[in-house]
């Protein structure tokens, strides 16, 4: 078999299908796709809301409850107890397969009617004190945490695990007391930091291991007492860090430049973030083998076009979670499911599921919504097992003949995930916005779902640019406080344990309400994309110089090798091979 160029139905951009992709989808059954691999991301990115929450009833029980679903979603929400008890069975909703209409439309219908979870919560997360955590489990006392796991007293963090008292985090691992950082792992009172692991004591840090005291460092191994990547005794250290008045809003910005300017654009960095992967590519990936184009992916043999993949063999295409084996087209489903296609939202060992959603621990599902611990059914309707196989190849025949043409004119047939216009999410309260930002025209105009959004009518009573400089002359009436963020404009507070943490770590109050720091974060992340490069060490071609300080294999002349990358050529970073990277950073 060779290799294929084909055009995207979407962005009519070529891709190419390798031969052992062909091999994939006869090996699970399916038509190689008519999307290109970065359509088909933003497609299942389009079908998760992580982080807007909003107030609204339980449609059973009638309790005010937080959710990830607006009051206006055409089917019912139901708090986390009544979703999960035996009031009410998805089965009941069944309906027969209509062969004068298309499946898809069908399914549109049907999932307008089922019950939705408050959150996309486990039915055993334990929430303690934490009302307001969406794709979350076993907490204590956070507040606006999303994909957060086993953590306390942390607040604002996405795609956090084992959290204590810290604030403003993302994609981190066992932090305490850490602040506005990211990619970090088993760090102590670190701030503004990212990509480093195992540091105590520090703020502004790039890809550094073992370190504590030191300030505005990148690419540092086991060291005390730096600022900006330059040693110092213990005595010049403390007098350095009083002067750079690190505990004010100033103090705190002008350093960020210095560290950016002087350190972080300066010092070579790895093609890619990431260790102990053989045959690969992708960017924030680890012990991995056979993974490509795999983003923040671990633990997976035989992966490909992933973004956040936790476990996993044999799958193409999915998006957030993990435990998941010989699937294809999968949003949101895992623990320990298997031969799961096109489908969002199904978990808990489930087995032969596709075109569904909200179904837990169920096998053998095609186009259903919302059932728990269910075989052999079809649009919510149940069938012997022989009659499930012959309506399923019926309605795969079906697809497969006629294609569903959704609103942008695009043809859906069998092999396809959801067209976006089924997500029932505003596309700009989904992680895609993220990613694969549209403008409100855009979005509407290819038939998806948009949030104009009344966002509270606060009246702020103060500009985030106001707020005092030091955390020291910060009094609790600013608990009170109705904040103008700087860079919105958008109202937000600050709360009581987060203005402890504040005092107790000497920090500035932050300007900026809790979603533009998020997004000041993924800023600094690279974009989930590949392009083709050479090592920029030695090269004439670098933007900027830098100075090796070890003697490398390729000597006085430029290194050749080659990789991909998610540093874009024009970018102005400084990126080498994992050779020359290893001689500069020991
Ligand atoms: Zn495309
Ligand atoms: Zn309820
Ligand atoms: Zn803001
Ligand atoms: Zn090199
Ligand atoms: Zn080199």
């Amino acid at each position: 078999m060779n290799s294929e160029t084909r055009k995207c139905q979407n962005c009519k951009s070529d891709f190419v299908i390798e031969p052992d992709d062909f091999k994939f989808y006869e090996k699970i059954s399916v038509p190689p796709p008519t999307f290109c691999p970065e359509c088909r991301l933003q497609r299942r990115l389009a079908f998760r809301n992580e982080r807007n929450l909003y107030r609204r009833n339980c449609n059973l029980c009638g309790r005010d409850i937080v959710s990830m679903w607006q009051k206006n979603v055409p089917f019912p929400v139901y708090c986390q107890e009544c979703w999960w008890s035996d009031k009410w069975d998805g089965i009941g909703f069944g309906r027969e397969f209509d062969e004068s209409k298309s499946f898809l439309e069908q399914f549109a219908e049907l999932q307008k009617l089922i019950p939705r979870p408050q959150y996309f919560n486990y039915e055993s997360a334990r929430l303690v004190r934490s009302p307001y955590a969406n794709c979350s489990g076993d907490l204590e006392d956070c507040y606006l945490v999303f994909a957060t796991q086993y953590s306390r007293n942390c607040a604002y963090t996405h795609y956090l695990n084992n959290g204590k008292d810290s604030f403003d985090m993302l994609y981190s691992d066992k932090a305490e007391r850490c602040y506005d950082s990211q990619d970090i792992e088993n760090c102590y009172n670190v701030s503004f930091s990212v990509s480093s692991s195992n540091c105590v004591d520090s703020m502004f840090l790039f890809d550094c291991k073992n370190c504590n005291d030191c300030l505005g460092c990148s690419g540092l191994r086991n060291k005390k007492y730096h600022i900006l990547n330059k040693p110092f005794s213990k005595e010049e250290y403390e007098k350095k860090k009083k002067e750079l008045k690190l505990n004010t809003s100033a103090g705190v910005a002008e350093f960020r430049k210095k560290f950016f300017d002087e350190i972080y654009y300066n010092t070579p960095r790895k093609y890619y973030h990431g260790q102990m992967n053989s045959n690969f590519s992708g960017d924030y990936i680890s012990n991995t083998e056979n993974t490509f184009e795999g983003f923040y992916t671990k633990n997976t043999r035989n992966v490909k076009y992933s973004f956040w993949c936790l476990g996993g063999d044999d799958v193409y295409d999915y998006f957030a979670w993990g435990d998941l084996h010989k699937s294809y087209e999968v949003v949101s489903s895992g623990d320990n499911s298997f031969n799961i296609k096109f489908t969002y939202g199904c978990w808990g060992g489930s087995r032969n599921i596709e075109y569904s959603t909200y179904c837990i621990s169920c096998n053998d599902l095609f186009g259903c919504v919302g059932l728990r611990h269910k075989k052999f059914s079809i649009l919510n309707k149940q069938y012997s097992e022989d009659e499930y196989y012959k309506l399923r190849e019926k309605i795969i025949k079906q697809m497969t003949e006629k294609s569903y043409v959704a609103k942008d004119g695009i043809q859906y047939k069998y092999g396809e995930f959801f067209p976006i216009e089924l997500s029932i999410m505003f596309y700009n309260e989904t992680v895609a916005e993220e990613h694969f930002p549209l403008t409100q025209e855009e979005a509407l105009a290819k038939g998806y779902l948009w949030n104009e959004g009344e966002r509270g009518s606060y009246v702020a009573s103060k500009k985030g640019t106001e707020l005092p400089q030091s955390i020291s002359d910060v009094g609790d009436d600013i608990l009170n406080e109705v904040i103008e963020c700087r860079v919105c404009k958008r109202p937000y507070r600050i709360i009581e344990p987060e203005l402890k943490f504040y005092k107790e770590m000497d920090l500035p109050l932050p300007q900026l309400c809790p979603d533009s720091r998020h997004l000041e974060r993924i800023k600094l992340r690279n974009p989930l994309k590949l392009w083709k490069r050479k090592c920029e060490c030695n090269s004439k071609k670098a933007k900027i110089v830098y100075q090796n300080t070890a003697v490398h294999e390729h000597g006085e002349s430029e290194c050749l090798n080659e990789f991909e990358t998610s540093y874009a050529p024009e970018r102005p970073e400084i990126v080498y091979c994992e050779q020359c990277y290893l001689k500069e950073v020991v």
